[in-house]
């Protein structure tokens, strides 16, 4: 997996590029609890539950259907006030839960991800995971691939959720810009 980091990191970007009218501080923490909550999948391993069982870890719940499902309902929860509010929240919990099994498919080590599921049970990654991945448990950020598990996030996560940043800020300014003096 990558660090929780790195997740809520691209859910929060994610959020600020095409979701604006909505970042507020209690979507902004369902969003990043969405985009980590497919990692709780760990649970079940302590339980004896096998790592490559589909529900093990990357299993199930790094599906785009439980994103498709977990992103809806938390969504529809946050606001119930107009459709168009709804949707738009429904969409950005949807890509922050789907951001993770994709940024995860990035990573190298451990097994593939049942992006499918339950269609297909196959587990992939992308061609390229340039992502280290990070370990399962805050002690073995200690270890010394803690570092290299920051250093290639900080490339392939935080630096483009910069330039996404970034882009929508200028794109937001230049729209704004154009209409006021069409007006
Ligand atoms: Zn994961």
């Amino acid at each position: 997996m990558a660090s929780a980091f790195g997740h809520i990191t691209a859910a929060l970007s994610g959020g600020y590029a095409f979701f604006p009218a909505h970042v507020r501080w209690r979507n902004a923490g369902a969003a990043a609890f969405c985009s980590i909550v497919p990692d709780f999948d760990v649970i079940p391993l302590f339980l004896g539950v096998p790592y490559r069982s589909i529900y093990g870890h990357r299993g199930w719940s790094h599906s785009i259907l439980f994103a498709v499902v977990f992103g809806a309902i938390v969504g529809y929860w946050l606001s119930q006030r107009t459709p168009a509010m709804r949707r738009q929240l429904m969409g950005w919990m949807i890509l922050a839960t789907l951001s993770h099994p994709l940024l995860d498919m990035l990573t190298k080590g451990g097994l593939g991800v049942t992006l499918f599921f339950p269609f297909h049970n196959q587990r992939y990654f992308f061609p390229m995971q340039p992502i280290h991945a990070a370990p399962l448990g805050a002690g073995g950020f200690q270890a010394k691939w803690g570092l290299s598990v920051f250093i290639s996030e900080f490339f392939w996560i935080d630096l483009p959720c910069l330039c996404l940043i970034a882009c929508s800020y200028v794109a937001r300014k230049l729209h704004k810009l154009f209409f006021q003096q069409a007006l």
